[in-house]
């Protein structure tokens, strides 16, 4: 199925013909500027590459005559946030372009498999997720810059702890979102090249079980397995699957026990839990509480002791994935609207009720492992794309 079928394409808008040219001639600049990136270590807490990725792209945007915040996360590093005038006073608020800088590979990584290109495709450390989307946003604000055509005031924000489930930022991207007309988020598109108009949420549960220790031969009766009393509940935590559409329950690492002679005294557990904007989490959660809480075992107790977690991205308004389509026609490719169960920070701006469109970014694949890629063929029709958009939301 087509969308050039679904959404004929209007006559080009030859108004745009000279941001869409200046946008396919930078397509060794976009990949010098990614390979600079990908280069520099910025895992979560890494201050010191965080901050280092965000001065590289500030001194690209200021030196495109951009005005460029530097908002500083003490332990974190450093956000950015960029704004562009627009054409008119447009109602309806700012347009908002988001990207993590900070990716899940610890430093020492980039030594050992930097930055490379192989038929087409780069590799290296968030080469996709998302350093790729970080420079096509930068790109598309420096077009708009040039050759204008947005109505609306445009606004870059560039975080930093998105792959821990934004504990920091997650309060910036609400200010700074606030208003808003829409958020495009330039996470890596999909492999089958479609975009994200729906996104789990997830939840990380951290959870200790407490038993009693005795002697395994001499009196094992004395004691109380939290080994086993987890292995109880963990069947139950996982049997809440399906238990709504869409929730799915994975306890996918357990730390117990002291040594095989030793009924075990003590357990922990994390638990891994998706949703969508739809579950009803009260419900939910009071269940998984119950379990984790439940003397499972006699003399056994559990209790959470840690929980994070990403906000569902609820379904993107028809709308905006139709103009998004229509842009993407009207460059020659077709994409669709997937659904997917992995998280970002478009789930955040969507609870705030703002039409959230995800996975703009570059197409790319096996994020958060050593077989990443960008397919850089994709960098400039789908940063053309990003821009058609945002001109389109007039
Ligand atoms: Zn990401």
């Amino acid at each position: 199925m087509s969308s050039s079928v679904l959404h004929p394409a209007p006559a080009l808008d030859s108004n745009h013909q000279p941001l869409l040219d200046w946008l396919a001639s930078q397509h060794e600049a976009m990949c010098a500027l990614l390979e600079r990136i990908v280069n520099i270590d910025s895992c979560s807490k890494d201050e010191a590459g965080v901050r280092q990725v965000a001065t590289v792209l500030r001194e690209r945007l200021e030196a495109a005559g951009i005005a460029v915040q530097t908002l500083a996360q003490p332990g974190w590093g450093d956000c950015l946030l960029a704004t562009l005038p627009g054409s008119h006073a447009a109602a309806g608020g700012h347009i908002q372009l988001m990207g993590h800088m900070d990716t899940v590979f610890p430093a020492g990584t980039v030594a050992e498999r930097p930055f490379t290109v192989r038929d087409g495709r780069a590799y290296g450390p968030g080469v996709a997720d998302m350093k790729s989307g970080l420079v096509l946003n930068v790109f598309v604000a420096e077009a708009l810059a040039r050759f204008g055509g947005n109505a609306s005031p445009v606004q870059l924000l560039f975080t930093c702890d998105e792959e821990v489930g934004s504990p920091v930022c997650r309060t910036l991207i609400r200010e700074r979102s606030q208003g808003a007309r829409a958020v495009l988020n330039a996470e890596p598109g999909r492999i089958s090249g479609n975009v994200v108009n729906q996104r789990k949420g997830s939840t990380r549960i951290e959870f200790e079980v407490l038993g009693v220790a005795a002697h395994a031969g001499i009196n094992p009766a004395q004691g109380a397995s939290a080994i086993a009393a987890l292995a109880h509940k963990t069947l139950a935590l996982h049997a809440l699957t399906d238990s709504q559409p869409g929730v799915t329950l994975n306890v996918g690492f357990v730390q117990a026990g002291m040594a095989a002679n030793v009924v075990a005294p003590q357990a922990l557990a994390h638990l891994d839990l998706r949703y969508t904007a739809e579950t009803d989490m009260d419900a939910l959660m009071a269940q998984i509480t119950t379990i984790i809480e439940a003397e499972s075992l006699p003399r056994t107790s559990g209790r959470i002791l840690a929980q994070t977690g990403t906000l569902p991205m609820a379904k993107t308004p028809d709308a905006l994935l139709a103009l998004y389509q229509r842009s993407a026609a009207q460059l020659g490719f077709a994409v669709e609207g997937e659904f997917t169960g992995g998280a970002a920070d478009s789930g955040i701006t969507s609870s705030m009720g703002i039409p959230s469109l995800c996975a703009l970014g570059p197409v790319g694949g096996y994020p958060h492992s050593e077989r990443e890629f960008c397919d850089l063929s994709t960098f400039v029709p789908r940063a053309q794309a990003m821009a058609l958009t945002v001109i389109g939301l007039e």
